[in-house]
């Protein structure tokens, strides 16, 4: 039995001829850290020398976040990783 709407070999290479991944597009940033092209940088927040993302607030907001999540964990009985931490460096 032959089914009727089967792509071959060829026509199959032939769609994933374009299918290929390419790299992303790094630069590298005054601040020396290394950046995809067309977006700000992660590390100081700059785009094209001006400053785009406060990194300042985004860190204070990152820790009050963790802060938050880590005491809700504490607070739901489950054990964080950061308490298993402690206990193996207590141990030694
Ligand atoms: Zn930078």
């Amino acid at each position: 039995m032959v089914v009727r709407m089967r792509a071959n070999r060829s026509k199959t290479g032939m769609r994933r001829s374009h299918a290929a991944i390419s790299s992303k597009h790094v630069s590298k940033c005054s601040c020396g850290a290394n950046y995809i092209s067309h977006r700000a940088c992660q590390e100081c927040g700059k785009y094209n020398g001006r400053m785009v993302i406060d990194i300042v607030a985004r860190t204070k907001r990152e820790q009050r976040r963790t802060k938050k999540r880590t005491t809700e964990m504490r607070a739901s009985g489950r054990d964080t990783g950061e308490a298993k931490e402690k206990e193996t460096t207590a141990k030694k």
